[in-house]
C-alpha cells in the first residue's frame, strides 16, 4: 500500500529517525531509509543502480 502524499514516519531500524523512499536512479523504490542506515542498506544493493538509470540487469527478460 502506498500513500499519495509523503508523511514523517520513524524508521524501522529502530535509531528514532524520520525515513524516506530510498530509490534508484530510475526512481524505482527500493527500501524506507534514514540518516542512520542509509549506509548499510545502500550497500544491499548495486551502487550503479543509483548512479546510471541505464544500469544494466542481471535479470533475463523472458521474450516468450
Ligand atoms: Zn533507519
Amino acid at each position: 500500500m502506498r500513500f499519495t502524499f509523503p508523511i514523517l514516519c520513524l524508521c524501522a531500524c529502530g535509531s528514532d529517525h524520520v525515513c524516506r523512499e530510498l530509490c534508484d536512479a530510475r526512481g524505482v523504490f527500493c527500501a524506507f531509509v534514514c540518516d542512520a542506515c542509509e549506509t548499510k542498506k545502500r550497500a544491499a544493493y548495486d551502487p550503479r543502480v543509483f548512479r546510471d538509470a541505464a544500469y544494466p540487469t542481471d535479470e533475463p527478460i523472458e521474450s516468450d
